[in-house]
């Protein structure tokens, strides 16, 4: 029997390749976003405590009980909606498994779900593997007159049919750095009254948003919290990338379907980090100083890049800006960026990436994605280098 792919579009991911091109040539590696620096040494410690304390067997499938309940104060105190800790929250593999446990739970086959172009490269094969029928919506480029991607939420009312299920929403979102306004949730206010469709918010960079800007969780407007699963990940908060822990919340029916799923994939997250995380999350200065700390290095590596070839674009949130390259080459983003890490010793992300047809003309806008998640030493080095362009 021949071998049929569910998913025949999919190859390796842009941020594996990227980062495997920078490894093979030793280039300053700005491209996939993770950051360079050590989480908490108090962090840490929580962890081996909690192993030695013998927190090393299943933890209880939606999470351990003292991780949801202190995810449901911080969400609370943050937000002002209070989730119910037994069953409207769940702790998920990373946002990743919460993303992808959440489409498979509530698309159905034939579903059309709407993804904001561009957008995070999970969505469109989890929506597909769920059977359902991605529809994109694009956002604006930049153009001379504004300066940074914007979503006209007409195109997005537009693209609802009978047939939608849900809208995929990333703010403040990968990989343009635009956040949401109070305007914005009115406006999605209006379309989820009308339409009745569910929201699938991806907010795993909550905690970072510049300019004394706040982040507007879909947790802050009962209408949204009703009809929306809301995501997050300790990874991008505590620089943990790597350890996977993240999660969920949905009103109880939602999330009962979710666990399903959940319980299936994984069925639980590694008990050593919920326990120690349990005690983290407790102190909010960790996330309440997160945006201050970043937003020195938007600023640094902004600021810098405006005395180079390469124009930056504003970054309200996120730890990604955009930089124009038009004034260097007219490669397109993907040719560009690899012949930035060949050439030049400085790797990217093509923001083309993030777009459904990653060749076609309208979706290259001579943008690349810099991630600023890192050490002064790894940005200067990637600086000195781009100015040298
Ligand atoms: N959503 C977005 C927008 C992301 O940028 C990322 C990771 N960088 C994820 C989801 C996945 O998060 P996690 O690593 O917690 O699975
Ligand atoms: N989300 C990260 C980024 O946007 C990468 C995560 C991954 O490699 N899957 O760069």
């Amino acid at each position: 029997m021949s071998l049929t792919s569910r998913l025949p579009n999919v190859g390796t991911n842009i941020f594996t390749i990227m980062s495997q091109l920078a490894l093979d040539h030793n280039a300053v590696n700005l491209g996939q976003g993770f950051p360079d620096f050590s989480p908490d040494p108090v962090l840490l410690e929580l962890v081996n405590q909690a192993m030695h304390a013998g927190h090393n067997q299943y933890p209880a499938m939606a999470g351990v009980p003292a991780l949801r309940q202190r995810i449901g104060e911080k969400i609370f105190s943050l937000y002002g909606h209070r989730y119910d800790e037994s069953s409207e929250i769940t702790v998920t593999s990373g946002a990743t498994e919460a993303l992808m446990s959440s489409l498979l739970a509530l698309v159905h086959p034939g579903d059309e779900v709407i993804v904001i172009e561009p957008f995070y490269d999970l969505y469109i094969p989890g929506i597909q593997l769920a059977g359902g029928i991605p529809v994109v919506v694009s956002m604006n480029p930049p153009s001379a007159s504004k300066p940074s991607y914007s979503v006209d939420w007409q195109r997005v009312e537009a693209a609802i049919t009978k047939r939608t299920r849900m809208l995929v929403l990333n703010f403040p979102h990968n990989p343009t750095g635009i956040v949401l306004s109070e305007a914005d949730l009115d406006a999605l206010e209006t379309l989820v009254e009308k339409h009745g469709i569910l929201l699938l918010c991806d907010e795993v960079y909550e905690h970072i948003t510049f300019d004394g800007r706040k982040h507007l969780s879909a947790a802050s407007r009962p209408i949204l919290a009703e009809k929306a699963v809301v995501i997050s990940s300790f990874g991008k908060t505590y620089h943990i990338t790597g350890w996977k822990v993240g999660y969920c919340t949905a009103t109880a029916a939602i999330m009962a379907e979710i666990r399903k799923v959940h319980q299936f994939t994984v069925f639980t997250v590694s008990s050593p980090f919920q326990m120690a995380l349990a005690q983290y999350v407790a102190n909010p200065l960790p996330y309440t100083q997160l945006s201050a700390f970043y937003e020195k290095r938007r600023d640094y590596l902004s600021s810098n890049l405006e005395k180079t070839s390469f124009r930056p674009l504003p970054s309200e949130g996120t730890f990604f800006l955009l930089a124009d390259y038009s004034a260097v080459s007219s490669l397109s983003e993907l040719e560009f960026a690899r012949w930035l890490t060949l050439e030049h010793g400085v790797t990217a992300i093509p923001v083309s990436a993030f777009y459904n047809a990653p060749k076609a003309q309208e979706s290259n806008h001579g943008l690349i994605r810099l991630c600023f998640a890192k050490e002064d030493k790894t940005l200067d080095q990637a600086i000195e280098r781009l100015a040298r362009i």
